[in-house]
């Protein structure tokens, strides 16, 4: 598999109505790749600071993931904090420490230039530029944002937009993005600014895929009990990327199977805090869940 994800590592401070927990290994890339991990092997780009503690990057690796790409420099890692309110779709960011983050400058490893997927995960979109610009084998690119960087560097992520095939949003990013309020729409403005390919995220109650050949709607996987949502996104967006780079096709039935798999891999990610939901060797399971949402979309 030929997938490689250029992302956030953090520590991030959740509360949610149950629990707060602070410094939990989390970021976008971090979130991504242990859920694409069970696809099989991920590349990861990012930075982390002094701070960074060795048994996390052990952690990574024993998932599976590449961390050559992964530079330590002097200074702290990036840092979140969110708090939930109790009906788990509302966050609020607390605050966001750059730190370290202030500095990145991906550096694709020479192995990895050749990767034929890239994920931009949620990072600033100059970094996701350099980032892009390092990965010119690339068949499929998918970029991630959030309403932080929608607000601070505009121009640059419309710069993203026009050079990748496909866009996960959620509704608030959507809506921020085009000021459009019907959803419908802010897919179609999206999908004007260069991408192929809109993925909508609506939480709990699924996603939507839009693109030139594919229109496609999946609810959520039913959860009965959320720990903690942290990662849902990234986790969705590992599942979906993991399995097109393990069929190494982009053809429309690979991308609506693709979106089960994201499905199923997010609805493992909210049953714990930060990384616990994803366990090691959670393919057999995801498989049940795709089965299950199969079964459950079924007429
Ligand atoms: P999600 O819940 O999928 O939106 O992803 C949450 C993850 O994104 C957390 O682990 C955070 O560390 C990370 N994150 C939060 N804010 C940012 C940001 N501005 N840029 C990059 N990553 C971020």
């Amino acid at each position: 598999m030929s997938l490689l994800v250029i992302g956030t590592l953090a520590y991030d401070s959740i509360e949610t109505v149950h629990e707060h927990r602070a410094n939990v290994l989390g970021g976008s890339a971090v979130h991504f790749g242990v859920s694409a991990a069970n696809f099989g092997r991920v590349a990861l780009v990012g930075v982390v600071g002094q701070d960074f503690r060795p048994e996390d990057l052990d952690f990574l690796e024993q998932r599976g993931i590449d961390t050559e790409g992964v530079e330590r420099l002097d200074g702290r890692t990036f840092r979140w904090s969110g708090r939930y309110e109790a009906d788990w779709n509302t966050r609020h960011t607390l605050e966001t420490q750059l730190n370290v983050l202030a500095r990145f400058d991906p550096k694709i490893p020479i192995a990895h230039q050749g990767s034929r997927y890239v994920f931009l995960a949620n990072a600033s979109p100059e970094a996701q530029l350099k980032a892009l610009s390092q990965c010119e084998a690339r068949v499929f690119a998918l970029a991630d944002t959030m309403n932080f960087w929608i607000e601070s560097a505009r121009d640059a992520l419309h710069e993203v937009l026009g050079k990748v095939d496909g866009v996960v949003l959620n509704d608030e990013e959507a809506r921020l993005l085009t000021g459009e309020r019907s959803l419908i729409r802010a897919a179609h403005r999206v999908r004007e600014l260069g991408p192929r390919y809109v993925v909508l995220k609506k939480g709990e109650h699924g996603a939507f895929l839009i693109g030139e050949d594919v229109q496609y709607a999946l609810p959520a996987y039913p959860v009965e009990e959320v720990i903690d949502p942290t990662g849902a996104g990234d986790s969705f967006a590992g599942g979906f990327m993991g399995y097109i780079a393990s069929a190494d096709s982009i053809e429309p039935r690979t991308l609506r199977r693709a979106m089960l798999y994201g499905t199923a891999t997010a609805s493992y990610c909210v049953q714990g805090f930060g990384v616990e939901g994803l366990r090691p060797h959670s393919r057999g399971k995801i498989e049940s869940r795709f089965n299950e949402l199969l079964d459950i979309t079924a007429v």
